[in-house]
């Protein structure tokens, strides 16, 4: 077994922990930021400001005169790494084609936002909302009428959004 080489002893390092100079030093550092504004925030009172293009839980869109936006084309579907999108459709007997079912498993879902980027008619989106949470797993399973009744309250805030992101694209 080799022999381990003692470190050589250094009079400048022996003077540095006896005089305590790295206690000092972070000592010197902590009071340097003791008095500067604070950059924490008392959450959940207070909340940091979210971009437009947060991703957060899923909304379906429908149009002004109450129709779905969503023509059940399945490219959110396709796309989905996660495999969590399940669409199921059907044609009306006006020839148009929307979804018969339209889940999403969150527990699936890794919030990439591929399906909000490849819908055509901007129906599938992801909304600000993050505080939600589920006790069992079929608690974050949310149906057509789940996402279309979380885009009907936040509409205001979803269009708001994609406008401000609008310039950007
Ligand atoms: S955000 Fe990504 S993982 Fe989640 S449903 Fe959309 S495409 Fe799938
Ligand atoms: S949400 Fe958009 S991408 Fe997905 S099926 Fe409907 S129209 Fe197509």
């Amino acid at each position: 077994m080799a022999a381990v080489a003692a470190a050589p002893f250094s009079l400048k390092d022996f003077f540095k922990s006896f005089l305590l100079v790295e206690l000092f030093k972070g000592m010197t550092l902590t009071g340097r930021y003791a008095f500067r504004r604070k950059v924490t925030v008392q959450y959940p009172e207070e909340k940091t400001p979210l971009s437009p293009r947060f991703r957060g839980l899923h909304a379906l869109r429908r149009y002004e005169n109450g129709e779905e936006r969503c023509i059940a084309c399945k490219l959110c579907e396709a796309v989905c790494p996660a495999m969590a999108i399940t669409i199921e459709s059907q044609q009306r007997e006006d020839g148009t084609r929307r979804t018969t079912r339209y889940d999403i498993d969150l527990t699936k879902c890794i919030f990439c936002g591929f399906c909000e980027e490849s819908c055509p008619v901007d129906s599938i989106v992801e909304t600000h909302i993050f505080e939600y949470h589920g006790e069992k797993r079929g608690d974050l399973y949310f149906t057509k009428e789940m996402l279309l009744a979380i885009g009907d309250k936040y509409e205001a805030e979803i269009a708001a959004a994609k406008a401000a992101d609008a310039k950007y694209r």
